[in-house]
């Protein structure tokens, strides 16, 4: 059996039928009155109608015999259609031959698998208290039942506390696991990065890919990897944890008094830290709550003052859309076939910029503003969460931060208008809304009381600097890019 396609004669109930691995997918013709064997636990879905199916190389997570003639197809299909979520199917075969249906198993799941780990070992965090509550429930009823049918095993904590999830990543044994995997947002992912750059081993630590659950409110990095219609789709997102290669992505390291972290998803200053951080007592809303604190806080028209430095790389839109687009066309490069800033030369990274505290060296090109802004945002990440494509340019490995900045005195229609836009990322073409490609900025607030949010976690009102660092963490992605973001 060395060239597709590979076909295996099996039957089901008393028909005949025959299995057809193409190489691109598997096919096969339901006949009437046959039901599929379902997975007690997959996603809402009747039984699996005759006719022909295929199923995508990349939606197969396992074949197994049971039972001595039982041939048992795993897969994570949308069958309901290429916009709904994506859930386990199982499909259950009685085979003839067993010699044949074992070679059969084995040349389909070395392709299905061909420069994949199988059965891969995860450290799993479980936020209890992310979003409204539910990531328990999304463990439990559908990313768990994906990890096993597709052989997967892991290690699975409940967060119990802030900062759990950090304390985590910084004591474990990095070598035991392919990735770590949580669901929740992206304020445990933070906290798992951090914990890894903060190993002594951080040189080593921080390759290890991570994997995101949508389970918590703002789901930056679900959004980001799988786009509007599934970033909130947890099929779709387990799916992309078994499947997926690391892709690698920039991290920003911040600096903030004495104080140095990291940051893979936004730095925000004004409204949209307001939104992030002052909508915590609407909680149980989910992702609504920040569309409502951002309709009422633009209404308010509040400024906020500060002092804004930046060391542009690029400020066109236009600029910035058409490199974009050139990026989009050049081929994917997976982070084991990537350079890093670490190594054995430099195991610890260098702030090229200096830190926050440094006096700003005119000769790095650095341009202040001291103003009154309505927001100031960067971003290594084009969705911030459901329906707000902010940052829509922003790519994961270009090494520079995305910088959004709303100025004062919008007006309500304007501002209205503007975010409307956020929904599509065409806010970005407003004639008020400064958009740029900066590899450094510097955001002095003026005022004592306020919200600085870093990837959504409540940080200090206090000055900090932000730089970006190419390609020093992984995500797990089928893609290899995230999801387009602007219109070409
Ligand atoms: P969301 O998108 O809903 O904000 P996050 O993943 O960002 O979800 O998590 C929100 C916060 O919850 C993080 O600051 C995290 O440290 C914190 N956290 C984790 N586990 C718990 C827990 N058991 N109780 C309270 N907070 C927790
Ligand atoms: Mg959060």
């Amino acid at each position: 059996m060395s060239s597709f396609p590979f076909i295996l004669q099996v039957n089901k109930g008393h028909c005949q039928l025959e299995l057809k691995y193409t190489g691109q997918s598997l096919e096969f013709d339901i006949p009437d009155a046959e039901e599929s064997k379902q997975s007690a636990s997959c996603l809402p879905c009747g039984p699996t109608p005759s006719g022909l199916r295929s199923i995508k190389t990349v939606e197969i997570l396992n074949i197994t015999i049971e039972q001595e003639h039982s041939l048992i197809i795993s897969a994570c299909t949308s069958r309901h259609g290429p916009k709904k979520e994506a859930g386990l199917e199982l499909f259950e075969f009685q085979i003839k031959d067993r010699a044949l249906a074992t070679e059969w198993q084995f040349n389909v799941l070395v392709h299905v698998y061909k420069g994949l780990k199988r059965g891969r070992h995860f450290k799993v965090l479980v936020n209890p208290f992310g979003g409204q509550g539910h990531a328990k429930r999304i463990w439990e009823h559908t990313a768990e039942p994906l990890f096993k049918a597709a052989a997967c095993t892991y290690d699975l904590t409940y967060t119990t506390h802030r900062y759990h999830a950090k304390e985590i990543a910084k004591d474990l044994d990095i070598k035991a696991y392919d990735a770590i995997v949580s669901v929740s947002g992206d304020g445990v992912l933070h906290e798992v990065i951090n914990g890894l750059m903060e190993r002594p081993d951080a040189i080593v630590a921080h390759k290890l890919p991570l994997g995101a659950i949508p389970g918590g409110s703002g789901n930056a990095l679900s959004f980001s990897l799988l786009g509007e219609d599934h970033g909130s789709h947890v099929g779709n997102a387990v799916l992309g944890i078994i499947k997926g290669r690391a892709m690698p992505v920039d991290l920003c390291s911040v600096t903030q008094g004495d104080n140095r972290f990291f940051s893979f998803v936004l730095q925000s200053f004004g409204l949209i830290a307001d939104v992030d951080l002052g909508s915590e007592h609407l909680r149980w809303m989910g992702e609504a709550r920040f569309t409502v604190s951002a309709l009422s806080k633009l209404m308010s028209q509040v400024t906020y003052p500060c002092e804004l430095a930046y060391i542009p790389e690029e400020t066109s839109i236009e600029k910035i859309r058409t490199q974009y687009n050139e990026r989009r066309r050049q081929p994917v490069v997976w982070a084991d076939q990537t350079h890093d800033e670490l190594d054995g030369n430099h195991p610890t990274i260098v702030d090229r910029y200096g830190r926050v505290t440094d006096p700003i060296k005119e000769s790095d090109g650095w341009i202040v503003e001291k103003d009154h802004f309505a927001t100031v945002v960067g971003a290594k990440l084009p969705w911030i969460s459901k329906g707000s494509v902010s940052h829509p340019a922003a790519q994961p490995n270009d090494g520079l931060v995305d910088l959004l900045v709303f100025p004062k005195g919008l007006g309500r229609v304007a501002g209205l208008k503007i975010m409307v836009g956020v929904e599509t990322g065409e806010h970005v073409y407003n004639e008020k809304v400064r958009y740029m490609k900066v590899k450094a900025f510097r955001v002095t607030p003026q005022e004592r009381t306020g919200y600085v949010s870093m990837d959504g976690e409540h940080t200090p009102y206090v000055p900090y600097q932000v730089e970006a660092h190419r390609e020093l963490i992984s995500v797990l992605s089928i893609e290899g890019r995230y999801a387009r973001s602007m219109k070409e």
